[in-house]
């Protein structure tokens, strides 16, 4: 059990200019459900028109007028660093609450996400300190420099499935180069994140620099991202709202940065350590209750190996301990809501009718009364082209693969409208080598599961994003770019109306 059981707020409002947003009467409210075991956790209360306006007004006034985007460099990573010890001080209270309401298993909560929130702040502190520009000679007799200057106003939102890890990449990444920010967490995931802004506030923040509203896509997040005011879009979530939200800020030319989805291959040669292979596939497809957009969730194996590995895979699947994500034994807890574990669930039938094999798993798990637990599920997919291999089931769902040689399992991985990440495990380096070189992924992981290197680019192919997320890609898209030019000595100047 966790050290401290924090107390939950009555509501979840919004937060503007550092203050909770008082909620009118006609106000719309949201239960937040426990996954665990279905009870109301809390409401939401979402945030309408005139609360995002409100929001990105005080990001506006925060921008224009106040001291943030003119402050010092040293000074802003002061109060970067003290926003990553809030989080490091109250990490127990932020894994907490993430757990009961996305249904993560506590142990991954706390080894991963929250350290990973506390990195983030620290990670954008370091790299505004090495921050330099460029100068330019070549024209004589001109001096050319450039220099970035803060974009402005950054709309932020993130999915439920890594709420936390994934929201304070954006506001560190968005507000170390000076911008301000509204943040729009996932309406099933709002507990972490509403605490973090409320504890951001008792740093030396100044107010209006990251304003926090809460409520549904179609509503709240439409409402941000349409927003006349807003200078950046910075979204992670699916490759459907990722359309719609360029589809409507295309007529502002808002530019956008897009983490989508994904259907990654985990591709398992003859030449892997296999023992280390099924760690990893296991890992790969169950980890953070297969609910990641960098799933190894096609796992192809080479024929030679393949019934051998899949024995092992089913047998270990049914050794995973499926429970209370905050009991510290628990591997896999709850999906997140109810209509995800169905439609999660619905892939099954999908999967038999694609004349696929259910190795293991394919139901709703029979030791809970309350609560969205599934068992960890496998099938023996037909062939790549059906829905179980082309579509982002976003949950413990591995669909298996059988390839003959390396070029086929290639081509397979790149037969797909995504392109995030590929997994390749093998200890032949002519294979490894040709894998990573024609895979179209954004990320190539060789004989290890989901590694991030904060300072390379992450970020996806085709329907898996738009842009990359790196030290250098955010300093891109979240600043502007500005040349001055400055002659160094006389030059000749045509002089127009002299007559000469
Ligand atoms: P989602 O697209 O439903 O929602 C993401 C966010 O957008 C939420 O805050 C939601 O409220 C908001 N939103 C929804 N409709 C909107 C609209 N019309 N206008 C503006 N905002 C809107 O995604 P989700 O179900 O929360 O998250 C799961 C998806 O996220 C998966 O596809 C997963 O692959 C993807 N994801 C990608 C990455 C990555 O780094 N590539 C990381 C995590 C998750």
């Amino acid at each position: 059990m966790p050290p401290a059981t924090p107390e939950i707020p009555a509501a979840i409002p919004s937060i503007v200019d550092g203050r909770p947003v008082e909620t009118t009467a006609s106000a719309t409210t949201i239960p937040c459900i426990s996954p665990a075991d279905e009870i109301v956790l809390t409401e939401l209360h979402e945030a309408d028109a005139g609360t995002v306006d409100a929001a990105v007004a005080a990001a506006r006034r925060a921008f224009d007028h106040g001291r943030w985007p003119r402050m010092g460099v040293a000074e802003r990573q002061h109060i970067l660093m003290q926003i990553r010890q809030t989080i490091v001080d109250h990490a127990d209270e932020l894994a907490y609450l993430e757990c009961i309401d996305a249904g993560l298993p506590l142990k991954s909560v706390t080894a991963m996400h929250v350290p990973r929130a506390a990195m983030n702040f620290s990670f954008f502190a370091e790299v505004i300190g090495q921050e330099a520009g460029e100068t330019y000679t070549q024209t004589e007799p001109y001096l050319s420099y450039v220099t970035r200057e803060p974009a402005g106003v950054g709309a932020l939102l993130g999915p439920w499935n890594m709420s936390l890890g994934l929201c304070t990449m954006k506001i560190a990444s968005c507000i170390a180069f000076g911008n301000t920010c509204v943040v729009k967490p996932s309406e099933y995931t709002p507990l972490s994140m509403h605490r973090l802004v409320e504890l951001i506030h008792e740093t030396d923040l100044p107010p209006g620099v990251v304003n926090l509203v809460n409520g549904r896509g179609q509503v709240t997040g439409s409402a941000l991202t349409n927003h006349a005011d807003i200078d950046r879009i910075s979204f992670t979530g699916s490759t459907e709202t990722g359309a719609l939200i360029m589809a409507g800020s295309g007529a502002q030319l808002t530019p956008v940065a897009f983490e989508l989805g994904g259907k990654s291959a985990n591709i398992i040669a003859d030449t892997a350590n296999l023992d280390r292979a099924l760690d990893g596939a296991l890992f790969g497809i169950f980890n953070g209750n297969g609910q990641q957009c960098l799933a190894g969730s096609r796992i192809l194996v080479q024929r030679s190996i393949a019934d051998a590995f899949m024995a092992k895979f089913v047998e270990r699947c049914r050794n995973i301990r499926v429970g209370d994500p905050l009991h510290p034994d628990t591997e896999i807890g709850p999906l997140c809501y109810e209509a995800h574990l169905n439609k999660v669930l619905s892939y099954v039938d999908i999967a038999r009718a694609e004349g696929g094999e259910l190795l293991t798993g394919g139901k709703r798990h029979a030791d809970f009364d309350r609560g969205f637990y599934m068992e960890p599920t496998a099938v023996l997919a037909s062939d790549n082209q059906t829905r179980v291999c082309q579509d982002e089931i976003f949950g413990p769902f591995a669909a298996f693969l059988i390839f003959d040689d390396i070029d086929e399992a290639i081509s397979i991985a790149n037969e797909t409208r995504f392109g995030l990440v590929a997994y390749i495990w093998s200890e032949h380096m002519p294979t490894i080598m040709k894998a990573s070189r024609e895979i179209r992924a954004g990320t190539i992981w060789v004989n290890t599961p989901m590694t991030r290197e904060l300072r390379a680019p992450f970020g996806g192919y085709q329907l898996s994003g738009i842009g990359r997320d790196s030290a250098t890609d955010c300093m891109n898209f979240f600043t502007e770019a500005k040349t001055t030019t400055i002659p160094l000595a006389d030059f000749t100047m045509q002089q127009f109306g002299r007559g000469d």
